[in-house]
C-alpha cells in the first residue's frame, strides 16, 4: 500500500508541474507543449535539475537562478495539491483501472479551479477531454452500475443531467434576469464530470456547488468585498463539488439513511406514549 500511495504521489506532482503550465499557458492561448518551462520574468530557460517539483523551488529559495526574481509560492502549492489529489483517488478506487481517468479527472478540477478563479473561463478541452474519457472508461467505473451495459447508459446520462440541468438554469436565468447567469463553461464542465460519476451524483455536485456559492456570495456581500468584476466564477464551487462528492454516498442513499432514522425515531415516540397510555 505504501509503494502505490509514493508512485501515486510521485505522479501528482509530476503532473502537478504540468498543471502548473496549463494554468499559466491555457488562458493565454499559449502553446502547454512548447517551448520548455521557462522564468515568466526573463524568459531564461529552466534546467531540468531547476524543474523538479517542491524540491527546486525550495533549493532555490523561490527565486529564479538567471534573474533572482521571486517566484509565486502557488507553484510548488499546486504541485503538492495535485500529489494530493491523485493519494485521495487511491482511497476511494485502490489500485484499480478506475483510479488513472480519476486521476486525470481530478487534474482537470484542479487546472480549471485556477483558470477560472482568475480569468473566469473553463477551457473547453478539459471538458471535452473529460466527456471523452468519461465515456469511454465507464465500461469499468464502479459509480455507474454493476453492470457493462448499465454503466455506459449511465455515463450517458450522466453526461444529459449534468449538462442539462445547468443548460436549463442558464435558459431560465436569462429569461429573469435578462442577462446570463450561467456560463457555457459550467455547462460543458458538468456534462464532463456527470459522464464519470452519473447523473445523482453530477446533481449533488451542482447542489454542493450552489450551497457553498451562496455562502461565499453572501459572506462577500455582508462584507462589501463583492469584487468588481462582473461575473464571480462558479467552476471552482463546481469542481469542489464534484471532488467531494466522489467520497460521499449518493444522495438517495442519505436520504434513505435519514429516512431509517426518522422512522425509528417515530416508531420510539409512538412507542414511548403507548406506554404513558
Ligand atoms: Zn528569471
Amino acid at each position: 500500500m505504501f509503494i502505490e500511495i509514493f508512485f501515486l504521489f510521485i505522479m501528482g506532482l509530476v503532473l502537478g508541474s504540468f498543471a502548473n503550465v496549463c494554468i499559466y499557458r491555457m488562458p493565454r492561448d499559449m502553446s502547454v507543449i512548447k517551448p520548455a518551462s521557462h522564468c515568466t520574468n526573463c524568459n531564461g530557460f529552466i534546467k531540468w535539475y531547476d524543474n523538479i517539483p517542491i524540491i527546486s523551488y525550495l533549493f532555490l529559495r523561490g527565486k529564479c537562478r538567471n534573474c533572482g526574481s521571486k517566484i509565486s509560492f502557488i507553484y510548488p502549492a499546486i504541485e503538492f495539491l495535485c500529489g494530493l489529489l491523485f493519494v485521495s483517488m487511491y482511497f476511494v478506487f485502490g489500485f484499480t483501472y478506475s483510479l488513472l481517468p480519476f486521476c486525470l479527472l481530478v487534474f482537470s478540477l484542479l487546472v480549471i479551479t485556477a483558470i477560472d478563479f482568475e480569468f473566469q473561463i473553463i477551457p473547453d478541452e478539459f471538458s471535452f477531454m473529460l466527456m471523452i474519457v468519461g465515456f469511454v472508461t465507464s465500461f469499468f467505473n464502479p459509480f455507474l452500475g454493476d453492470v457493462f451495459g448499465q454503466r455506459i447508459l449511465n455515463s450517458f446520462i450522466g453526461f444529459l443531467a449534468g449538462g442539462g440541468s445547468l443548460f436549463a438554469v442558464a435558459v431560465i436565468g436569462k429569461w429573469i434576469f435578462k442577462k446570463d447567469a450561467m456560463g457555457g463553461g459550467d455547462i460543458k464542465l458538468m456534462a464532463g464530470v456527470g459522464a464519470f460519476v452519473g447523473w445523482e451524483k453530477v446533481l449533488f455536485a451542482i447542489f454542493i456547488a450552489s450551497v457553498f456559492g451562496s455562502i461565499v456570495g453572501i459572506f462577500l456581500i455582508l462584507l462589501k468585498k463583492i469584487i468588481k468584476r462582473q461575473e464571480i466564477a462558479f467552476g471552482p464551487y463546481l469542481a469542489l463539488g464534484s471532488y467531494l462528492v466522489l467520497f460521499l454516498p449518493s444522495p438517495n442513499v442519505i436520504i434513505g439513511y435519514l429516512m431509517v432514522a426518522e422512522e425509528n425515531f417515530l416508531a420510539k415516540y409512538i412507542f414511548s406514549n403507548l406506554q404513558n397510555f
